[in-house]
C-alpha cells in the first residue's frame, strides 16, 4: 500500500537535487518531458511523475519503480524542459540511490542488465555488446532467449567478437570512471 504523502519530508528532494545538480523542486508538472520520452509507453511512471514523487519525498516508491531502470538516458526530456531540469541526470542519480539503498527492484533482470551494461562501458570505454550479453545471460541464467538473432547481428556487424579498446573517446570514458571512483572514495 502506498504510504501517506509526507508534505514535510524534503530530505529526499534535497539529496536528489544535491547529487544531480538539477532543481527538481522547480518542476511545474507541464509534462513536456513525458510527451517526448521514447520509452514512456513501457514505463510504470512517466518522467514528470517521477519528478513529482521526488518533490513529495516518496523515496521508497520512486526507487522501486521500473521507470528509473528503463530510462535510456537519451536526454530528449532534458532538452524539452522549460525549467532546464536535467531529468536524464536525475534518473541517473535515482539509479545510483536505488543501488546504494538496496531498493527492491521491480524486475531484477532490468537492474542486472543495467549493471552489466555499465561494467562493460567501465572496462572497455564503450559497450562491448557480445561480452555484455554473455555476462548478463550468465548472471540471469537466461541462456537461450534471443540467441536466434545473433547470426544476423554478426552478419550485419552489429556485434563484434572483440572489444574496441583503442579509440581516444573510449580512453576518456575509462578515465572518467576512474575519476568518479576517486570522488566517491572522498565522500
Ligand atoms: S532520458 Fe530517460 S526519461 Fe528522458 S526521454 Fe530519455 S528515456 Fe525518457
Ligand atoms: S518538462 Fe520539466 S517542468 Fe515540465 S514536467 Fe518535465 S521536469 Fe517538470
Amino acid at each position: 500500500m502506498t504510504k501517506a504523502v509526507e508534505w514535510t519530508n524534503t530530505a529526499f528532494l534535497e539529496e536528489v537535487e544535491r547529487r544531480s545538480g538539477a532543481p527538481v523542486g522547480a518542476c511545474l508538472q507541464c509534462h513536456k518531458c513525458s510527451t517526448g520520452c521514447p520509452i514512456a509507453p513501457e514505463m510504470d511512471l512517466l518522467s514528470s511523475q517521477v519528478m513529482r514523487m521526488v518533490q513529495l519525498g516518496l523515496d521508497e516508491e520512486t526507487l522501486a519503480s521500473k521507470a528509473i531502470w528503463l530510462c535510456a538516458s537519451c536526454e530528449a526530456c532534458t532538452t524539452r524542459c522549460p525549467m532546464e531540469i536535467d531529468i536524464a541526470g536525475v534518473m541517473d542519480t535515482l539509479r545510483m540511490l536505488a543501488v546504494e539503498r538496496k531498493a527492491a527492484a521491480p524486475d531484477e533482470r532490468v537492474r542486472t542488465f543495467n549493471d552489466s551494461f555499465l561494467k562493460s562501458v567501465r572496462r572497455h570505454g564503450r559497450v562491448f555488446e557480445l561480452g555484455m550479453m554473455t555476462a548478463y545471460k550468465l548472471r540471469t541464467r537466461d541462456f537461450f532467449s534471443d540467441v536466434d538473432k545473433v547470426p544476423a547481428m554478426l552478419a550485419k556487424r552489429k556485434l563484434s567478437f572483440l572489444p574496441h579498446h583503442s579509440s581516444a573517446a573510449a580512453k576518456e570514458v575509462r578515465e572518467a570512471f576512474k575519476r568518479a571512483d576517486e570522488e566517491e572514495k572522498k565522500r
